[in-house]
């Protein structure tokens, strides 16, 4: 079964992010669990912690349909002490609060080397921030999104992500979320059919789908290799509608949260509707008696 659903507001609570997903006919969810543009925040409160949990079970969202995304100020493959300490403090911090919530993924963008060091440099310290996280922490999975190659991101390569999980010691705590937008962006041809089935093939290969433990699904307003990371709304981007119907239908991607990131919450109730559609589409019609 596919579970879908946007990265929903947590606007006066994160409890009220499954009233949000709810509301737009959503089975899965993203969701800050706090101001994703501060460094600090306030602890949660136990009415809030239990809030949520009341709602979730309530709206019957199981935590592995949950995926929570970090702060944008996080960068693990800082090239300097300081901003490296800054951003692992931010991120156990990260991983607490999902551990209060009772959730078991935390999705993030790998990192950046700013210019500064090499690739595979930040992607070592990536690595190391990752494992120092999962020794301090018990139940939470560090989820790495694919990135568009953005600046001095990096992550744009399943190389990349198969560079990090290879560094990390607790392999069964490490995760892939991959997100179309930046996947085409980054290089990845999956507008054609073709394309789409090598790209599957060759991350099974280079990561292995075991890993995949959520995805984004984005349409992209820049062309694959731009290397810009810019979302659309689903059939208005460069990609168009094709390749979310193969996701639907593919059932190796079944059971896992798929979430929008697109920029017209508006539109979300009808583009997961519309992605229902695609998956129902592919499912065999159950017999009638
Ligand atoms: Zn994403
Ligand atoms: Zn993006």
């Amino acid at each position: 079964m596919k579970y879908i659903g946007a990265h929903v507001s947590i606007g006066g609570g994160v409890e009220n992010a499954p009233l949000n997903a709810k509301a737009i006919g959503a089975t899965a969810f993203a969701m800050f669990t706090k101001n994703q543009r501060q460094w600090h925040a306030k602890p949660l409160s136990e009415q809030s912690i239990a809030a949520f949990g009341q709602n979730c079970r309530e709206a019957g969202y199981d935590p592995r349909h949950i995926l929570p995304h970090d702060s944008y100020l996080i960068n693990l493959g800082h090239p300097e002490k300081e901003g490296l300490e800054k951003s692992r403090t931010a991120f156990l911090d990260e991983f607490r609060r999902c551990e209060q919530l009772g959730l078991q993924l935390l999705n993030f963008h790998p990192g950046s080397h700013l210019g500064k060091i090499s690739e595979s440099r930040s992607m070592a310290l990536i690595a190391e921030s990752i494992n120092i996280v999962l020794d301090r922490t018990r139940s939470v999975t560090a989820v790495i999104e694919n990135t568009a190659g953005q600046g001095t991101n990096v992550g744009y390569r399943f190389e990349h992500l198969a560079e990090i999980i290879d560094q990390v010691e607790d392999k069964g705590r490490v995760a892939v979320c991959l997100d179309t937008c930046h996947a085409y962006a980054s290089g990845y041809e999956i507008k054609t059919e073709t394309g789409f089935k090598e790209t599957m093939a060759h991350f099974d290969r280079i990561v292995g789908l075991r890993y995949l433990k959520g995805m984004h699904l984005n349409d992209s307003k820049k062309d694959t290799g731009s290397r810009v990371d810019r979302h659309a709304s689903l059939g208005e981007g460069t990609l168009g509608l094709d390749p979310f119907r193969w996701i639907m239908q593919d059932p190796r991607l079944d059971d896992i949260p798929l979430i929008l990131e697109t920029p017209d919450e508006t539109r979300w109730a009808e583009e997961i509707a519309l992605l229902r559609g695609m998956a129902e589409a592919s499912s065999p019609r159950p017999l009638k008696d």
